[in-house]
């Protein structure tokens, strides 16, 4: 039976999955290093700001940060209460997982990596994926928590699976959002009009994320508004990648797709969008995307 939550990381993703929590518990803390978010959240959803400490000793803990070292550091340290479970919603790393799932042990808590999917749209109306590692009876007792921003979720495996799921996904995406790139740039060229060609596109074999939200919402409107930075796509990416090396697996596409999104981040400008990955093809080919 859950009696308390808490949400830690009120970002572009938690500020929101954090919204819906109030609306099945009575007691949900929520705490962010900006202070002063977590007042505002407590303000516009009826959440309890309160310090880290207090956070922590709730029943189900979940964390939404920009990588698993912030998440390393922040439980370094933390008294944890025995019996709870850490729901880690960043999109992380499989081997720190494992490992944060060993260490919470010893403190008798539970610890689940938990990353979420579809944007921030998703995160407010509750219709995110969730792909978790972990213990199983854990995952059971804090389903009812994740349900409450969740539509499909997923036990995946042991601990890191769920990270490794996602990083998987979030590298299809980097792998679609450039050969799209490359494969309306030729059209362009051609003289093929974009916005006819990405209907047929989504009616065909060809059709992907990257073609049935992303370039409508984002590329071809020239709009990249900020909602997933493409910093964190590039850590993705990256975590992948070394996913696959470690298991000697031969890495083609995966190797040059996050080189490509690495050199993106790299010449990008300041609070860029994932979508804005594709500036970096246009530079080269001197067409854009419209
Ligand atoms: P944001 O950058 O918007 O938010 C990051 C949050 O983490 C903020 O609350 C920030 O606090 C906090 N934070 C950052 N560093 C630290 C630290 N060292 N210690 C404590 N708190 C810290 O990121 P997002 O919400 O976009 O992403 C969070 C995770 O979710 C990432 O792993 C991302 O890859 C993943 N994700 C993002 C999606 C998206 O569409 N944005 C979609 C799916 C997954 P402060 O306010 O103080 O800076």
């Amino acid at each position: 039976m859950i009696q308390s939550v808490a949400f830690i990381g009120l970002g572009a993703m938690g500020y929101r999955m954090a919204a819906h929590l109030p609306k099945h518990f009575d007691t949900v803390y929520v705490w962010n290093r900006n202070f002063e978010k977590a007042k505002q959240h407590s303000i516009e959803y009826g959440t309890q700001a309160v310090d880290l400490k207090q956070a922590v000793q709730a029943d189900i803990i979940f964390s939404c940060l920009p990588t698993s070292k912030d998440v390393e550091n922040l439980i370094a340290g933390l008294e944890l209460k025995a019996g709870s479970i850490w729901v880690d919603c960043t999109s992380g790393v499989p081997e720190s997982a494992k490992q944060l799932a060993e260490q919470l042990k010893l403190q008798q808590v539970s610890f689940l990596d938990a990353p979420v999917s579809g944007q921030t749209i998703g995160a407010e109306n509750a219709t995110l994926t969730v792909m978790i590692g972990g213990d199983e009876t854990a995952f059971n007792q804090a389903l009812p928590a994740i349900q409450a921003f969740g539509k499909l979720i997923k036990h995946v495996g042991a601990s890191g699976a769920g990270f490794a799921v996602k990083a998987v996904n979030n590298m299809l995406l980097a792998v679609n959002l450039w050969s799209v790139a490359e494969g309306f740039t030729t059209l362009k060229a051609h003289g093929v009009d974009l916005t006819e060609a990405l209907d047929c596109i989504n009616a065909s074999s060809g059709k992907s994320g990257v073609t049935e939200n992303v370039l409508s919402q984002r590329i071809l409107n020239r709009s990249f508004p900020l909602t997933f930075a493409l910093p964190l796509l590039a850590k993705d990416t990256g975590i992948a990648l070394n996913l696959a090396q470690d298991v000697k697996l031969p890495t083609p596409i995966l190797s040059l797709t996050q080189n490509l999104i690495q050199t993106a981040n790299l010449t990008a400008e300041a609070d860029a969008d994932f979508s804005a990955a594709v500036k970096l093809y246009e530079s080269w080919s001197k067409i854009t995307i419209s």
